[in-house]
């Protein structure tokens, strides 16, 4: 195979998996944006307490299923709301 080809393969296969991602989201990317500058702005403030508190209050206000909003983010390694930021912000921000 030679290395064009290869390039090719890599950038369809990241291209799958960043559809496959966005496929699996919960709610829209626009939706995830304003979450992420809703807890920076509030975990900068008080800290996080190791519970996804202010994630599950972000969702209850913007009236979004919260059980699967939930589930989805520990499928994505999320237990607590810094880790909405340290694991998901970059993935939604390369979309
Ligand atoms: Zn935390």
């Amino acid at each position: 195979m030679d290395k064009n080809k290869k390039k090719e393969l890599k950038q369809k296969y990241d291209e799958e998996q960043k559809m496959t991602f966005v496929a699996t989201l919960p709610f829209s990317s626009m939706l995830f944006e304003s979450l992420f500058d809703y807890l920076d702005e509030i975990l900068g403030e008080h800290g996080c307490d190791d519970t996804l508190k202010y994630t599950i209050k972000f969702l209850e206000d913007n009236e979004l299923p919260i059980d699967e909003s939930l589930n989805w983010l520990r499928d994505n390694g999320v237990f607590c709301d810094c880790e909405v930021l340290a694991n998901i912000e970059d993935k939604i921000s390369e979309i």
